[in-house]
């Protein structure tokens, strides 16, 4: 069902304008309106769904494959060195568009991304502990 406020579902329906690179059954692909990187994309599944925490699991088989023909595409045309795959999911982990979306990034080899983590030292002691905490 489509969110009657949401600016992706109103991409899907055509009522938003979108620079679309590719799309199927499934998924939509366009530009993002503001790049990280030169080709910057984002890969959407076409049925509204809030995010990871939300998705039914063929989202992800559907939005991972046509995110795989983007970056073979991106790598082809666009003469990339690599890709980044990135999710965000709820605001702590900085969503702000609430339908599920993959950015599709393009890496060239002199571009000025950085990771946005620091790599934390934490003690074996921690890590058992979270290790505990999360094993299914
Ligand atoms: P996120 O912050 O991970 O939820 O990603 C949302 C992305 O959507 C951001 O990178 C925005 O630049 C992008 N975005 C927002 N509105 C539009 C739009 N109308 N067309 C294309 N990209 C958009
Ligand atoms: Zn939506």
């Amino acid at each position: 069902m489509a969110d009657d406020d949401c600016i992706f579902c109103k991409i899907v329906a055509g009522e938003l304008p979108a620079r679309k690179v590719d799309e199927d059954e499934h998924t939509i692909a366009f530009m993002d309106i503001a790049p990280w990187t030169r080709g910057h994309a984002l890969v959407i599944p076409r049925e509204h769904t809030r995010n990871l925490y939300e998705a039914p699991a063929e989202t992800f088989e559907h939005v991972g494959v046509a995110a795989q023909r983007l970056a073979l595409r991106m790598r082809d045309r666009l003469g990339c060195d690599g890709v980044n795959t990135l999710n965000s999911c709820e605001p702590a982990a900085w969503q702000t568009v609430f339908h599920y979306h993959l950015h599709v990034i393009p890496r060239y080899d002199d571009d000025p991304l950085q990771l946005p983590g620091k790599p934390q030292d934490p003690s074996d002691e921690e890590l058992d502990a979270v290790t505990e905490e999360l094993r299914g």
